[in-house]
């Protein structure tokens, strides 16, 4: 077992940014990964809107960069995926991946939510070719275009009222006759010239050709009858799962099944930290991500520095 004074679980903008800061304080943190480098950033096309590139770039880039920075601290990377955790005797942590098993003093969970899918034909075809979710990310890239929404919570509502701002319309496309969505949104949507709704419908199908999506493919549920709609864009918000599985019943998570924290980005597990969408099921972006990775990582420092007495020396691996 190898024995680490933080392991970060979890590779997205906060795990990177928590990275970066405790390299810097000299503690050689081991970033377990996941299936992909950089989590959804690592998937997204143009990012325009982390400051200080005002012409943008790509999530893979802003990713490598982040990881070269941290890197050149001493981060150490592992591209592994934690298969369990044990948290239950308090630090040091035992972390088990497919790959090995660490005992971590402190531990800095970054390991995301994934936007829900509808798993339709077409939909992975197109992703940042015209399948979208997130509007704030995205939706500047379909001005003058007519889009559709799909969903009908208050993501759905939100993301289509900000949409509005670049698209020519925005047709959101429900599966019921009801939404789900706040009253307030509600009137703001229906209040909204540029948005329509289809009611009792569901996505069969996203359909589009070299250059990005066309049209979707629908399916009234009440007549059964299929309609092809045109459209340049699609954006789902049928909501986030997060990635919560491998904590059990070990980390207290609040009725959404993100993990609880305060404002120090502490758990309820003395010596465990969270930072970005594992706990923040609101804002979701890059910038604020960085923002929580860093704060969370602070906060570890702080931590070990409080318990620097009581901490076990690296050397000390058991069986
Ligand atoms: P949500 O509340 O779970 O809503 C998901 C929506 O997607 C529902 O309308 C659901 O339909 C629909 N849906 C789910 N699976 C689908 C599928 N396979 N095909 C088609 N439609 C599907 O998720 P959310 O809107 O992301 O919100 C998550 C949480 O964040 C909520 O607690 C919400 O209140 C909160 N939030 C708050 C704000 C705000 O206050 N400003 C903004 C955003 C989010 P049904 O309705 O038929 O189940």
């Amino acid at each position: 077992m190898q024995k680490e004074r933080v392991v970060i679980i979890g590779s997205g903008p906060a795990g990177l940014t928590a990275a970066l800061y405790t390299a810097r304080a000299q503690l050689a943190p081991v970033v377990i990964a996941g299936a992909q480098l950089g989590g959804q950033v690592a998937i997204t096309h143009e990012i325009e809107n982390y400051p200080g590139f005002p012409e943008g770039l790509s999530g893979p880039e802003l990713v490598e960069r982040m990881k070269d920075h941290a890197e050149n601290f001493g981060a150490k990377f592992e591209y592994d995926l934690v298969e369990s955790v044990d948290f239950s005797r308090g630090s040091p942590f035992i972390v088990k991946t497919l790959g090995g098993h660490y005992s971590a003093d402190a531990v800095i969970v970054t390991i995301g939510a994934d936007p829900r899918k509808l798993g339709v034909p077409g939909e992975e075809d197109y992703i940042g070719a015209g399948v979208s979710y997130c509007g704030t990310c995205d939706g500047f890239f379909f001005r003058g275009k007519d889009i559709v929404v799909v969903g009908g919570g208050d993501s759905a509502l939100e993301e289509g009222i900000f949409l509005t701002r670049f698209a020519n319309s925005v047709n959101i496309i429900h599966r019921r006759d009801e939404l789900r969505a706040g009253v307030q949104l509600q009137e703001r949507a229906f209040k909204n010239e540029k948005i329509r709704f289809t009611w009792n419908a569901v996505v069969e199908e996203i359909v589009g050709g070299a250059g990005g999506v066309t049209a979707v493919r629908l399916r009234d549920v009440i007549s059964g009858e299929e309609t092809v709609a045109p459209t340049e864009g699609v954006f789902i918000f049928i909501g986030h799962d997060p990635n919560n599985a491998v904590f059990g019943e070990q980390i207290a998570l609040n009725e959404n099944g993100y993990i609880i924290t305060d404002q120090r980005y502490r758990t309820n597990v003395d010596g465990v930290f969270a930072a970005g969408e594992i706990q923040d099921e609101i804002w979701r972006q890059v910038a604020t991500s960085v923002g929580q990775g860093t704060s969370a990582a602070m906060a570890a420092i702080q931590w070990l520095e409080a318990h620097e007495d009581s901490l076990q020396p690296l050397t000390a691996a058991t069986a």
